[in-house]
């Protein structure tokens, strides 16, 4: 028996938030101590699974000598949704995840039967907040009785976890600035924090907000990054923070957004940020005359009950690559040179893998997990990098490695502490920086916008194979990859690790792989019919073990990676989203799921291409359409494929679309601002990209 989701069709006719009859009880208290606790394994209570951020679970009744037992036990189709990257959490028996547009479900973790539905109405709250993409969450978190969710448009919301009503729901951002919110609330002491991301769409300022759990009053704020020094620095480390940075820095926000990683650390009393590049990137522009530019690219050590500054590393002083440090935060207990060190594992953007001991800040060893040419490597004396000469484009264009895409973006990693490894999904792209032609005296920040680099970007499609990727096994004690396996194209899903000897990960091509922990060895895999960016998770009800993930090609890569995204063929709207259950034994069939498809441009030879137009359209593009469409309208899945849309054909259905709004209610961003004539360009460029692809 397969369920269907009926609900689905009635909530979106009826518009109400709550669906369903089903009240739930839940016996586990969620607090200090439950998130603390890493030895029962039946519930997943947070993000990573509880506050070591490890990804691990004790679960081993599926196992390296089982899990080709494995197989289907319950799913649920989810027609209506688009990017699903999330992580689900698991209380006593209900699964709590998120949709598309932060629409929050439980339902019950043996069936999929749905209990409640609570949504948020994002599209009709985030206004210009649409233009920037970002559809889909990386996850929830759950304190005492409350399902808390961070929107898309900036606003943090406490859910009755029993039956899905709204306690409280607080703005988080300034709506006139393009932030947003893809990142996970953390809960730690009746608090729940908050960060935000943007630095490419405006001139953003990175902060943190820590709000009361009960009540939603804001308890503290931290600023990543120092504002104008005219204003006066809101703290003692913001004063610090400034004497790194140079110029007018505060007309470009600077940066430093915190839109990934935040892990609490029970032992210490402190939560530790991941923070995010610069905005712009380009260092000539906001930070003229040099400096570090404290706090971008760091891990910023923070007491947890006042926001104070404790101590921070920073892994890419000066950043001018994108090479944020926003990707996870994993504390473990390692023994190094017959010392037991409190450490945390950090695997950033720029390649290099960190291990901190946390007590102090100090960095304790750095080397490279994947391929690098920035930086020959980490002087432990002094805890910098060894810069490599031209990797910073001074002299000229650089091919760098690794590209903005990172080595290792937020797609997560897992730490197994009885094999002693940490698993990474990892990339290898070279990425192409320039400021030629740029006026870095005369830059300014975008006005909503994806063009916030102060370099040139994406103005060409990336090849199929313009990268590798791979599953990476690493020892952080010995600082050296252990296994590794390849992964297909480059957007693979983060990890779990269980004491069952098993990593689990879902793959671009849509399989769900196990493989043996201490090995690699590829024990087991499965096709769930649409590629996979979300992390599984594992729990247990009633003495059963289950393996569950959701299931929706979708997030950044999607958007901007062309055709190193859209080789998989999973066009928007073709394959199913699902959330998928399963269990050793497990046998139910998912339905078929059509192959894999690539858009044909639509051949069009009445539509006269003016050159001069459509090199008036290209900017506008770049900077409007590219995030979702794909740079050159190569689409990686995210959205249409604009070479085989018809609606380009004519400019009064473009227009509508467009200028109009037409397609709001699908997420299509309404462009008010924009004037028929450079709607008119656009269509130019778009067809224009149709005559210059090369054939097939
Ligand atoms: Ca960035």
């Amino acid at each position: 028996m397969t369920r269907r989701l009926p609900w689905t069709a009635s909530a979106a006719v009826i518009g109400i938030a709550l669906v369903g009859c089903g009240e739930v009880n839940t016996s586990t208290f969620v607090d200090d101590e439950a998130l603390a606790d890493a030895t029962s394994g039946d519930n997943w209570l947070a993000y990573a699974r509880n506050y070591s951020e490890q990804r691990y679970s004790p679960l081993a009744q599926v196992n390296d000598g089982n899990v080709s037992e494995l197989g289907i036990t319950w799913y649920v189709d989810l027609p209506d949704d688009r990017s699903l990257v999330g992580t689900p959490l698991v209380v006593d028996g209900v699964l709590y995840y998120e949709g598309s547009y932060n629409v929050l479900r439980a339902v019950d973790a043996t069936t999929g039967e749905l209990l409640w539905e609570y949504d948020p109405e994002v599209i009709e709250h985030a206004g210009d907040r649409l233009r920037m993409m970002w559809d889909y969450s990386r996850g929830i978190a759950f304190w005492k009785g409350a399902v808390y969710v961070a929107t898309m448009d900036g606003r943090l919301i406490a859910v009755d976890a029993s039956d899905g009503t709204e306690l409280w729901s607080q703005m988080t951002v300034d709506p006139a600035l393009p932030l947003i919110i893809t990142g996970v609330p953390k809960v730690f002491k009746d608090k729940v924090i908050i960060g935000n991301g943007g630095t490419e769409f405006g001139p953003i300022r990175g902060y943190v907000t820590a709000y009361d759990a009960a009540t939603g009053e804001q308890a503290w704020r931290f600023y990543v990054v120092p504002g104008n020094p005219a204003d006066g620095f809101e703290s003692e480390a913001m004063a610090m923070a400034a004497e790194t940075w140079t110029g007018e820095w505060w007309k470009y926000g600077g940066g430093g957004t915190v839109w990934n990683a935040i892990t609490y650390d029970p032992e210490f009393d402190v939560v530790y940020l991941g923070t995010g590049n610069g905005a712009p990137w380009n260092t000539k522009i906001r930070s003229p005359d040099g400096g570090d530019n404290l706090f971008l690219c760091s891990i910023v050590a923070l007491d947890a009950d006042t926001g104070e500054y404790r101590w921070h590393y920073q892994t890419t002083p000066a950043e001018a690559w994108d090479y944020n440090s926003n990707m996870d935060i994993v504390l473990a207990d390692l023994t190094i040179d017959g010392r037991e060190v409190k450490a945390l594992l950090h695997a950033p953007k720029n390649g290099f893998f960190y291990v901190i001991d946390r007590e102090t800040g100090r960095l304790l060893s750095a080397e490279p997990f994947s391929k690098v040419t920035w930086a020959s490597e980490i002087d432990l004396e002094t805890g910098r990098p060894v810069e490599i000469a031209g990797a910073r484009y001074e002299d000229g264009e650089a091919e760098v490695y690794p590209s903005p895409w990172g080595a290792h973006s937020w797609h997560a990693m897992s730490y197994n502490p009885g094999t002693g490894l940490a698993y990474i999904p990892t990339m290898e792209i070279a990425g192409l920086f320039s400021d030629e032609g740029i006026d870095v005296q005369a830059w300014r920040s975008p006005d909503w916008a994806f063009d916030g680099a102060g370099v040139h970007l994406f103005g060409a499609d990336t090849p199929a194979d313009a990268g590798t990727s791979s599953l990476k096994a690493w020892d952080p004690v010995e600082q050296r990859a252990v296994w590794e396996v390849p992964l297909p194209g480059a957007w693979n899903a983060g990890t779990l690790t269980t004491a069952g000897n098993l990593v689990l990960q879902g793959r671009a091509d849509g399989q769900l792989v196990a493989y043996r922990a201490d090995d690699g060895e590829a024990l087991w895999s499965f096709d769930v019919g649409s590629g996979i960016s979300a992390p599984p998770i594992t729990y247990a009800v009633d003495g059963t073990q289950y393996v569950s993930l959701l299931v929706g090609w979708g997030a950044a890569m999607t958007g901007l990676g062309g055709s190193l995204a859209a080789q998989h063929g999973w066009a928007y709207k073709v394959h199913p989203r699902r959330l998928v259950s399963f269990a050793l034994g497990g046998d139910r069939e998912l339905p078929p799921s059509p192959p894999p498809f690539i858009p044909e441009p639509i051949d069009a030879p009445d539509f006269v291409i003016d050159q001069v137009l459509a090199e008036v359209g290209a900017p506008i593009y770049k900077g409007k359409c590219a995030l979702c469409h794909g740079p050159v309208a190569v689409s990686g899945g995210n959205a249409p494929d604009l070479r085989a849309s018809p609606v380009v054909l004519s400019h009064e259905a473009f227009v509508d679309v467009v200028i109009g709004g037409a397609r709001r209610t699908l997420g299509m961003p309404q462009f008010i601002g924009l004037s028929e004539i450079q709607a008119g360009a656009l269509q130019h460029y778009i067809r224009a990209q149709v005559a210059s692809a090369p054939p097939e």
